[in-house]
């Protein structure tokens, strides 16, 4: 029988989370924000709204001067970089301006925290590592030095990186902002993909609320470092939330269960 509580398990909990970047006015007041189990959550808000902020608060990258960061229940700075490797796997932005390896030794890092080889990756790493290439339909592109790659083909190999960790989160901040629409709309089917098929619980931060609404279950949507809205892509986009949000005229329209905004 399915367990009801198990669906509804929170695996990334932020609580009453207060950050401020040295000598400024706190970017996060109080916020609370929770991603449960299975979940395609997208972030979204307009530039400058605390998005990146969230993201390196939930990846350890910044310590909040108040609250608590959880992940599956346990705070976030009691447990080990393996341990959390374990669990999450992010994809920050513009991390790839120059790593000097080859997209097999990028991918392989990804599985550093899995191996439990000193030396060398054993079989069963290998296989992790070729089966996260394929995913992401990189395998060709193995010998070829990640500085060589078109951006959409390294933001697969950084999506293929964080697979072979095998967590069961996976954070990305704005993984299409370097891309094009055709690119953008690739990727996140990928996202999709990962999430249905292999269920891994994501949570991406976007600025595109056209591309969020295709393909994310819910949204949580911010202002200012607050919560506007959160809920289903139809709870949360609506022209009084997107003109609050965004201080634009909109309109929004849904057609085949599809939103479409139009700005004026
Ligand atoms: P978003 O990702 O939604 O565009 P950010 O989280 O990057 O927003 O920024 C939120 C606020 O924090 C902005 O006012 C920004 O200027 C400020 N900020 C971001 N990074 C820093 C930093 N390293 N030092 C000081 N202020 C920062």
């Amino acid at each position: 029988m399915m367990d009801r509580g198990a669906e509804k398990q929170e695996v990334l909990t932020l609580k009453n989370v207060t950050y401020a970047y040295p000598n400024a006015d706190a970017v996060l007041k109080e916020f609370d924000l929770s991603v449960e189990k299975g979940q395609f959550l997208g972030i979204i808000g307009p530039s400058g709204a605390g998005k990146t902020t969230i993201f390196r608060v939930l990846s350890g990258y910044l310590k909040p001067q108040k609250g608590k960061v959880l992940i599956k229940g346990k705070e976030l700075k009691e447990l080990s970089h393996s341990e959390r490797a374990r669990t999450m796997a992010m994809v920050p932005q513009g991390i790839y301006a120059v790593l000097p390896y080859t997209v097999w030794q990028i991918v392989e890092m990804g599985r550093l925290s899995r191996s439990s080889r000193i030396s060398g990756m054993a079989s069963d790493d290998i296989r992790r590592i070729e089966e996260a290439l394929d995913f992401v339909k990189m395998t060709r592109y193995s010998a070829r030095y990640f500085n060589s790659l078109s951006g959409g083909e390294k933001q697969r190999v950084l999506i293929a990186m964080s697979l072979a960790q095998d967590p069961e989160i996976l954070l990305l901040d704005e993984p299409t902002a370097s891309l094009d629409i055709g690119l953008k709309s690739h990727l996140m089917s990928l996202l999709k993909k990962l999430n249905r098929e292999k269920g891994i619980t994501v949570a991406t931060i976007s600025h595109d609320i056209q591309l969020a609404s295709s393909f994310c279950d819910k949204l949580v949507m911010i202002k200012n470092g607050m919560i506007v809205s959160h809920g289903t892509v139809k709870d949360v986009l609506n022209s009084d939330t997107i003109s609050r949000v965004y201080s634009c005229e909109a309109e929004v329209f849904e057609h085949m269960n599809k939103i479409y905004i139009e700005t004026k």
